[in-house]
């Protein structure tokens, strides 16, 4: 009952993505969530190791940040990276995932969205039909109404574990 909220693929940051066995999926275009998925939440900038991973994605895969942060968040720590990217995208709803991977050439199951949460990041790549990564949360200390969401993110992944 909680399939919306199952991620595809579930590890503990995007360094650990496979990017050989995505190409090798058919994967075409990497959509990013930026708070906790590539920063934590404080870090206003891109620093020299996601800025590395980044340009090294780049030449594999077409790349954007999906993020629901407001326009200035995105666009300061997009500066120096200068994806294609999307502020208050809306997640989990689905539209700005589709029209992202549109605007990448991509059909979305030519498409991942890598996120740190079930409710929002990964609901809404798998509505979308892209196949879904889930990392850990880069800082644990976050707002009270996302430490709930944390509680109830680690119910649905204790079913997720035992199918
Ligand atoms: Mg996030």
């Amino acid at each position: 009952m909680f399939k919306n909220y199952y991620p595809d693929i579930y590890i503990k940051s995007v360094y650990d993505i496979d990017r050989e066995a995505l190409l090798n999926k058919g994967i075409k275009a990497l959509l990013f969530d930026i708070d906790n998925t590539l920063v934590p939440m404080y870090q206003k900038d891109a620093d020299e190791k996601i800025t590395k991973y980044i340009e090294e994605s780049k030449k594999l895969f077409k790349v954007a940040i999906v993020s629901n942060a407001a326009k200035k968040r995105v666009d300061r720590f997009n500066k120096d990276i200068k994806m294609y990217a999307v502020h208050r995208a809306g997640k989990p709803n689905k539209r700005q995932l589709l029209l992202v991977a549109e605007y990448l050439g991509a059909k979305p199951e030519e498409t991942a969205l890598v996120g740190d949460q079930l409710f929002t990041d990964i609901a809404a790549g798998n509505s979308a039909g892209m196949t879904t990564i889930l990392v850990s949360p880069i800082d644990k200390r976050e707002a009270i109404h996302i430490r709930f969401k944390r509680i109830l993110e680690k119910l649905v992944l204790l079913n997720y574990k035992n199918i």
